[in-house]
This record gives C-alpha cells, structure tokens and sequence, in this order.
C-alpha cells in the first residue's frame, strides 16, 4: 500500500450532479431522494400527489431540490419531465425509476384495464424516461446513472399480481437490454429489488395476519423492510462507486431470495 497522504476523492458522493427520482412523494422514493441530496445531488422530484413533504425534509437538511408535479400514466408526460428538468437545473446525471402502481385481483378476474394501468406507469413510463434521459446524457457525453426499481416479482411470480409480477419482471429484462447498449456510452444501468418493504404498496399484505406471518417467516432479517434500508444500494448504483456494474438487479431484501 503506498502511503500517498493526497485525499483521495469519495466514491460515494454525488456533488455537482442533477439526480431525478420518480415516485418521490413517500415510501422508497422519498427516502432515496433523501439519501442522494445526503450524498450532495440536486434531486428533482416527481410524482402526482403533495411533493411538500419530502422537499421540506430535504431543505432541512441542507439538500437542493425542486418539484416536478407529473402523472406518469399521461404518455407524454415521460418525455416532458426529463425536458424539464434538465432545463430547469441545465443537466442530468441520474434517473431513479421507482414511481409504481400494484393491483390485486386473482387472475380470472384481473382486468384489461387494471393491466395497462399498471404496465404504463411501470414500464412504459420506464422506457421513455430511460430514452430521454439516456439520449441527453450522450449529447453531454457526460456520465450517467440509471437506478430502476425492480422487486422480489422480478424473480418470482407473486399471488394475484399478474401484471405487477409482468411489469416486474420485463423491468429486470430492460435494465439488461439498456445496460448492454448504454455501457458504451458511459452510462451505468442496474436495478435495486426490494424486498418486503413497510410502505403504501404493501399495507393490504400487512393488514392480513396470515400473510403478514407467512412473509415475516420468510425473511432471515426477521423484519418487514424500512424505506431507510434502499438509500445505501441507489447511493452505490448512482455514484462512481459502481462504475464497472452493470445490468445487474441487486435484491435488498433482508436475505428473502436466500431462502
Ligand atoms: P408507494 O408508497 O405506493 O409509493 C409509490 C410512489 O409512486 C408514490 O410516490 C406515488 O406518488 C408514485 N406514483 C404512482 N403512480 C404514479 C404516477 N402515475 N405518476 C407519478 N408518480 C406515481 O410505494 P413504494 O413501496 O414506495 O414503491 C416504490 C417502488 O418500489 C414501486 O415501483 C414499487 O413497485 C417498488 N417496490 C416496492 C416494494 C415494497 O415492498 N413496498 C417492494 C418491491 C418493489 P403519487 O401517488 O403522489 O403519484
């Protein structure tokens, strides 16, 4: 080891960048975009409901963020948020997929309409997002970051989630398929899979006892997860501390796939 005293820059911090999380208004992305304003990112923030909360509690701290209002179930909707936001703060550097829907329903009655419901605002959405994002990145030829949340049903097949466990799934797909065109042009591609996470999407699984005691069996953590336990996984993926990762879809999920 050699004893060059120079202070080494930090792999993990994220100073001079523009992150854009989606989905930012509670649960997962809220406290991702939390965790990258920690590291030093200017974060935008986008979904349909009260940003409020979330900016407030990244000012407190310090962090740089501004709210983009959006519905990304609206087609075009995609390409004008990452329009702008790069007008906004003049560049971007970091895209986190992690706006979703779920629907439950068993699969002789899962509706048509319940379907593309959930495939646009989880993959349709994905794909433009990614495309806008990735196309602006290489114009700059800057380096990029994206992060999409995947989940343990881009592994497994879930219980009454057809097109959630579709969406899902595609997505772990996608993120390889961008990785292997976008790798070249310096911009990294991975998922993070959470596990079984304490958040709106999971309430009616915890509000049912038989469930809620099945899953919790299930985790050698022994824990439901917190929003608090993605922010070192989108940190890694969205910094140069993972420069030579790619394409992979990373569980966080207390040991669940273990078992
Ligand atoms: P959540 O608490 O329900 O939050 C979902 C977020 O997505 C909210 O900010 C919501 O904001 C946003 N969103 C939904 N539809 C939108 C739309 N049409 N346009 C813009 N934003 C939209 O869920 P979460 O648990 O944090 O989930 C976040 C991501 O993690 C999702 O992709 C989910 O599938 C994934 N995930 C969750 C778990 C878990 O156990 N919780 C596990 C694996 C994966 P608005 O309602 O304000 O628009």
């Amino acid at each position: 080891m050699s004893q060059n005293t120079a202070k080494k820059p930090d792999l993990f911090r994220l100073d001079g960048r523009v992150a854009l999380v989606t989905g930012a208004s509670r649960g997962l992305g809220a406290s991702m975009a939390t965790a990258l304003a920690e590291a030093g990112a200017k974060v935008a923030l986008a979904a349909r409901s009260d940003l409020k909360t979330t900016a407030a509690h990244i000012r407190a701290q310090g962090g740089d963020c501004e709210a983009f209002p959006t519905d990304l179930a609206d087609r075009k909707a995609p390409a004008h948020l990452v329009e702008a936001v790069a007008k906004h703060f003049g560049q971007i550097d970091i895209l986190v997929n992690n706006a979703g829907i779920i629907r439950r329903a068993n699969f002789l009655e899962f509706s048509e309409q319940d379907w593309d419901d959930v495939m646009d605002v989880n993959l349709r959405s994905v794909f433009v997002l990614s495309r806008e994002f990735a196309k602006r990145v290489a114009e700059r030829k800057a380096r990029g970051h994206i992060v999409n949340i995947a989940s343990m049903l881009s592994f497994q097949g879930g219980i009454r989630v057809p097109a959630y466990t579709a969406a899902k799934s595609a997505l772990a797909g996608l993120t390889k398929a961008m990785a292997n065109e976008l790798a070249p042009l310096g911009i990294n591609v991975n998922a993070i899979a959470p596990g079984y996470m304490a958040t709106d999407n999971t309430t009616a699984l915890r509000a049912d006892a038989a469930r809620n005691r099945a899953i919790l069996d299930r985790i050698p953590a022994g824990r439901w997860g917190e929003a608090d336990d993605l922010k070192g996984a989108v940190v890694f993926l969205a910094s140069e501390a993972s420069a030579y990762v790619h394409g992979i879809t990373l569980p966080v999920d207390g040991g669940w796939l273990a078992r």
